[in-house]
């Protein structure tokens, strides 16, 4: 790692400072938002559409977005980084995206039958995925519920594993040691824990929880439930803790063990996707699960989701051994998004102008980091990256619960007011690139970065 000097007594002073001082001018900003977050809370639960949109220093109201750039309703221009968590791959407004939906709408956009897209869609998916069987839902929520019930249906066994950090989605089975920082045993055994209120201990203790990149962890679990154990779900890179990768031989390793018991493999590749190579985290290292759930970028916008797995997983669904079902799946006007999405926009040259544009960040903050001695690297894959404060390789979420969250604070409220919207909860999440994005776009963010640098070591 690059030369790091020690954060002193002074420079974390000067953090708090830089915190408190970054908040007060987000807010000055954004009186109209602060006017529709009073307005909103008389008839929206806590005045927010989903409850991880109220972020601190103020939720940020929007008007709306136009190729790489999103505004605010009060006038604030932003280069798109925060890619609606993960979504915005083909930035706003995109002329492929208006077309194909411009042209479903007149046409009817809900029949609950199907329409040819979805052969398209799933036909290309399989492809990049190199899994022949899909089935499509509404959210990523929707996508690991359906291959949670798929591994156990198929191996009629109740229990599951998942890896400690990652997030799922919203539905039983996987939120468990999701954010949590409280009872949560030791790293090598960590123990299950509801994440959040409204999650029964009865379906949380169906799940055993693993820390990431540790094969003797895993395997000890497995051997503690011989025959019990339906499969396995992760997130193949970690994206809801930074981003965090998988060591050399990891996942490989990760296949051997579950296949070796018998169980399934289902990596969670909502975030991964369509945006870390052609071929999502799957096609980019090499290591093929028996399922793979997507959602987010794939849509091009449009709310979506998606389960695809080999012959054997998929098959139950096939034989009516697992009735994989929903009003909305395959919708007319997602099909549509998603295929001009994945035909028309994600192309292969999409991945090389991700490639280039993180190159620029990447070797920006890089260069940065070293001329301030900051503990901090970049890391990112195709359109996915992110700025981890620590001198050392977070390797798990234990290492990812030890950083500072003011580091990334600071440095998401340096951006925002310097005109680059990251998403909120900066050391969880990462930005998320678009085809739209430019060079210029890339140099706003490695020069607001530097200015953080400059304030900090000031
Ligand atoms: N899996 C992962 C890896 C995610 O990051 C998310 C959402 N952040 C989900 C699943 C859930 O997706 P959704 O919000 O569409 O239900």
């Amino acid at each position: 790692m690059e030369t790091v000097r020690g954060w002193t007594e002074e420079d974390l002073r000067r953090l708090d400072e830089i915190v408190v001082e970054g908040e007060r001018r987000f807010k000055e900003r954004q009186p109209r938002s602060r006017a529709l977050i009073g307005e909103a809370t008389l008839v929206l639960a806590g005045g927010a559409t989903s409850s991880w949109q109220i972020a601190r220093p103020q939720m940020v109201w929007l008007s709306h977005g136009e190729g790489s750039r999103i505004f605010d309703v009060d006038g604030g221009e932003y280069v798109d980084l925060h890619g609606g968590y993960g979504v915005g791959a083909v930035g706003h407004g995109h002329p492929k995206i208006v077309e194909a939906i411009a042209r479903r709408v007149p046409r009817g956009t809900h029949f609950a039958q199907p329409t040819e897209d979805a052969i398209v869609v799933a036909d290309e998916l399989a492809g990049r995925f190199g899994l022949p069987l899909w089935r499509f839902s509404n959210s990523g929520t929707e996508a690991t519920m359906d291959a949670v019930h798929l591994v156990r249906a198929v191996t009629e066994r109740d229990l599951i594993v998942k890896v400690e950090g990652c997030y799922h989605g919203h539905h039983d089975s996987l939120m468990v040691s999701v954010s949590n920082e409280e009872e949560i045993g030791p790293a090598e055994r960590p123990v299950g824990v509801p994440s959040g209120a409204g999650i029964p201990r009865a379906i949380t203790d169906l799940t055993l929880v693993v820390p990431y990149n540790d094969l003797d962890a895993l395997e000890k679990v497995f051997a503690e439930h011989p025959g019990e154990i339906a499969g396995m779900i992760l997130e193949p890179i970690m994206m809801n803790a930074g981003v965090i990768a998988p060591e050399q031989g990891y996942l490989e390793g990760v296949r051997e063990v579950v296949h070796a018991h018998g169980a399934l493999l289902a990596f969670d590749e909502v975030k991964c996707g369509v945006t870390t190579s052609y071929g999502g985290a799957t096609g980019y290292l090499g290591v093929r699960p028996d399922m793979v759930c997507l959602a987010k970028a794939m849509g091009g916008g449009v709310p979506c989701g998606a389960i695809g797995g080999t012959e054997e997983v998929m098959g139950r669904i096939a034989d009516g051994t697992y009735e994989q079902v929903g009003t909305f799946n395959g919708n007319p006007l997602t099909m549509a998004a998603a295929r001009a999405t994945l035909t028309e926009i994600l192309t292969p040259g999409a991945y090389e102008h991700f490639d280039r544009l993180a190159g620029i960040m990447v070797e920006g903050s890089r260069a940065v980091i070293e001329a301030y001695e900051l503990a901090a690297y970049p890391l990112s894959f195709g359109a996915k990256g992110s700025i981890t404060f620590s001198g050392s390789k977070v390797r798990n979420y234990r290492d990812f619960l030890a950083l500072d969250d003011r580091f990334s604070q600071a440095h998401w409220l340096f951006q925002h007011n310097g005109g680059v919207f990251l998403p909120p909860w900066g050391k969880a999440e990462q930005w998320t690139l678009s085809v739209q994005h430019s060079e210029d776009d890339a140099r706003r963010f490695v020069d607001n970065f530097e200015a953080f640098a400059r304030a900090l070591r000031r």
